[in-house]
């Protein structure tokens, strides 16, 4: 019953729609010994056109590794993409020369991290930082970058603008930086928003106000997000769709209200407890017991199996496929598998 609801539900995608399409995505680390890491192994996924799509799983799943894959930011050596392809618009981010691909970057597609001072230089003024960004992207002169800086730093509701063109990132607090660092990603209205944990180091009321902030941007502006998040709240609050990663291969993915009401895999039932709840005491909030396993460790079955509380013997002998068991609802696990209808 409450499957035929969901499946009734209008906000479905249609693929003309699409911006971003990634395909059998590998990234690699080659590591001491001849190990090699295998961050991101085997990861399809799309985003259409003014979506938000999270993608969530706990620290060492590959999330990072999946956005800078996105923006050919992997650092080489030791890592590298050894397979898979990655189209924006169509065109294949992966054929790009750097030089092309420096014009994609902070203008096709924005990238804010979890921690702006990593990402804003402390030598610069915030005004220069971001009159880099125009100039650079569109062609602006000084003067008339300074003035479009001041009205995007007003957007993200930044009312002293003037004064903060003139500061350093230090002199900023941390949800100030934060504005900063998404009036920088937005200054050339990108298709694409990556947002890497962005609110992370922040209070929950500051939090709350960024992604309000990244939500009305996308309005305003028709942007496409990819956030990136291990807190399933914020997941609930903002998503249209939803990734759940899990050692380097997406486990679970459905448009969010299916997922948090039909959850299907045990990862994604284990995240989901591990929602703070207000009527909930704290003692009685579950974290998943165990780990995930190391990048260059996988067991050659389910990498979720050690830690399953519905583990069968044939999750330690197999991977299981991402298969979907629903329209637009895809899951990685044994437990589904007289239920498939296809494969991935
Ligand atoms: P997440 O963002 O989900 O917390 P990451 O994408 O940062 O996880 O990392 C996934 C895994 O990739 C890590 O657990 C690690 O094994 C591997 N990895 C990431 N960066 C490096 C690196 N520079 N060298 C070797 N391995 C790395
Ligand atoms: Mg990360």
């Amino acid at each position: 019953m409450q499957n035929q609801q969901l499946q009734n539900e209008p906000s479905i995608t249609v693929s003309e729609d699409q911006l971003l399409k990634v395909q059998g995505l590998k990234t690699y680390f080659k590591l001491a010994k001849g190990n090699v890491a295998k961050a991101v192994d085997d990861v399809s996924f799309s985003i259409n056109k003014s979506e938000t799509v999270a993608l969530v799983g706990e620290s060492g799943s590959g999330k990072s590794i999946t956005s800078l894959s996105i923006m050919r930011l992997i650092p080489n050596p030791p890592g590298e993409i050894v397979e898979g392809s990655i189209e924006l618009e169509g065109k294949n981010l992966l054929s790009l020369s750097e030089d092309e691909m420096s014009k994609i970057r902070g203008n096709k597609i924005g990238m804010i991290f979890q921690e702006p001072m990593t990402s804003l230089d402390p030598v610069f003024t915030i005004g220069n930082q971001l009159i880099e960004s125009l100039m650079k992207h569109q062609k602006m002169k000084k003067k008339e970058a300074w003035t479009k800086g001041i009205e995007l730093l007003k957007i993200v509701g930044i009312g002293s603008a003037e004064k903060v063109m003139k500061e350093y990132p230090h002199q900023l607090s941390g949800g100030m930086r934060q504005r900063v660092m998404i009036a920088i990603a937005m200054s050339n209205n990108p298709k694409l928003l990556i947002a890497d944990e962005p609110t992370t180091a922040l209070d929950v009321t500051v939090q709350a106000q960024i992604l309000n902030l990244m939500l009305e941007m996308k309005v305003k502006f028709g942007t496409s997000i990819l956030l990136i998040t291990h807190d399933m709240g914020v997941v609930a609050e903002t998503a249209d769709r939803v990734l759940v990663m899990y050692g380097g291969q997406i486990v679970e993915e459905a448009p969010v209200k299916e997922l948090f009401l039909d959850t299907k895999h045990p990862y994604t039932i284990a995240l989901l407890k591990t929602i703070p709840n207000l009527e909930m005491e704290l003692e009685r909030l579950e974290s998943i017991p165990g780990s995930v396993p190391p990048a260059h460790l996988f067991p050659k079955g389910c990498r979720f199996a050690e830690r399953c509380q519905h583990v069968m013997s044939k999750c330690k002998e197999q991977n299981p496929n991402l298969v979907e068991i629903d329209p637009y609802h895809k899951v990685r696990c044994h437990l589904y598998d007289q239920e498939g209808r296809g494969m991935m």
